[in-house]
């Protein structure tokens, strides 16, 4: 049987192909430190960390515009579907560009019209959960989960935490994920990437995590392993980016399967696919040849997808007389209509009731998709 793919991790930042950098910086008139295509795709050959971090700021410098976070999550999405994805769950780190000058609503309108695009277009449904950057202060923290909550009925689903997190432990960042939740934000952490067990321990209880990104040091407490298996804690694990970071000494000592045949349920993402020179086919043959299977994977994206209200104590609400089923509600953007929401019937909803019935609609499609026949559609970049 074949399995669509969801992935709960990747970084619209870590996407970008060095040809669109190129292109986008052309426009925003951004200089770049190469003459031209061919050394810049040799600059995005991954080399070492420090290398990363270069071309991580190198591509987030050159993103100014509304219109250049849509193209990037629109040109995802077709690479994701190209792969077999049903279902994406993008980060992106919003207060990075607007210390560089653009405004939050450009950063949320982009990212929400490419997560709406990806769906007409591609088929690919995109939710986003925007990360807070650790390492800024916790004004831009709090202004992360204000956007958040003001985008929720844009496909804007949780909150998450990223950058060095060996230097910013979570506890610091307690009350803005305790904001985020009573939003109706999920709570989207990364831990145990590269700190250990305290990590993964403080964003569980003082974050409230309902997923963890990464989270693969827990391997190290069988305590903790068994809690996570209990608790059906989702970790949302990159093992291409693991080893290209030097998380994991070689993709044979990955903790994975330990953790998997312990009970943990695991989704398997790419994080940063163009940085890391990855994509998800490459993910899941790495998976695969440390004997795991692709049914898992899917049965954990399912379980960890944030597609019906994270919190139960804002449960999304049904508008009156929507049928649920598969056939999910389409949302068409007038120009100047601001958004109009029509059922699969034709009548008009509100916002926040075709989020809520278009999150149920989706889990639904997602548990039945194995069953149905689904075969990913091979696009024209899927170099199989
Ligand atoms: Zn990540």
């Amino acid at each position: 049987m074949s399995y669509p793919k969801i992935e709960l991790h990747v970084h619209f930042e870590g996407t970008v192909q060095a040809s669109t950098v190129l292109e986008i910086a052309r426009r925003n008139d951004v200089a770049l430190p190469v003459r031209n295509a061919h050394e810049l795709a040799d600059l995005y050959r991954y080399r070492d960390f420090a290398h990363f971090v270069t071309v991580w700021v190198l591509t987030t410098q050159v993103l100014r515009r509304a219109d250049d976070f849509r193209r990037i999550v629109v040109e995802y999405a077709r690479e994701a579907s190209a792969y077999g994805a049903l279902y994406v769950e993008g980060i992106f780190s919003p207060a990075e560009p607007v210390r560089r000058g653009s405004s939050w609503e450009e950063v949320f309108e982009g990212y929400c019209d490419g997560a709406q695009e990806a769906r007409e277009l591609h088929g690919v449904e995109v939710q986003l959960t925007p990360d807070i950057t650790r390492s800024y202060g916790l004004d831009e923290a709090e202004l992360v989960v204000r956007y958040a909550a003001a985008y929720r009925d844009r496909g804007v689903v949780g909150v998450g935490l990223g950058g060095p997190e060996v230097e910013h432990p979570p506890t610091p960042f307690e009350h803005v994920f305790r904001l985020a939740r009573e939003n109706g934000l999920a709570s989207v952490p990364h831990a145990g990437e590269l700190a250990g067990v305290d990590s993964i321990r403080d964003s569980l209880e003082r974050l409230g995590a309902h997923r963890i990104r990464h989270g693969i040091r827990a391997v190290d407490d069988t305590g903790l392993v068994r809690e996570l298996a209990d608790r059906r804690t989702v970790l949302d694990v990159c093992p291409i980016s693991n080893l290209r970071i030097g998380a994991v000494r070689s993709l044979e000592e990955h903790p994975l399967p330990h953790l998997m045949a312990a009970g943990v349920l695991c989704s398997l993402s790419t994080d940063d696919p163009a940085l890391f020179g990855t994509n998800l086919h490459d993910e899941y043959e790495a998976a695969r040849s440390l004997g795991l299977r692709a049914r898992d994977f899917y049965e954990a994206g399912v379980e960890g997808a944030l597609c019906d209200g994270p919190d139960p104590r804002t449960p999304p609400q049904q508008g009156k007389g929507v049928r649920l089923g598969c056939s999910r509600p389409f949302v068409r953007r007038a120009p100047d209509a601001g958004l109009i929401v029509r059922s699969p019937s034709g009548s008009a909803l509100t916002a926040a009731a075709m989020a809520a019935v278009s999150r149920i609609s989706l889990r639904l499609l997602l548990r039945r998709s194995p069953d149905s026949g689904y075969r990913p559609s091979l696009g024209p970049r899927d170099p199989r």
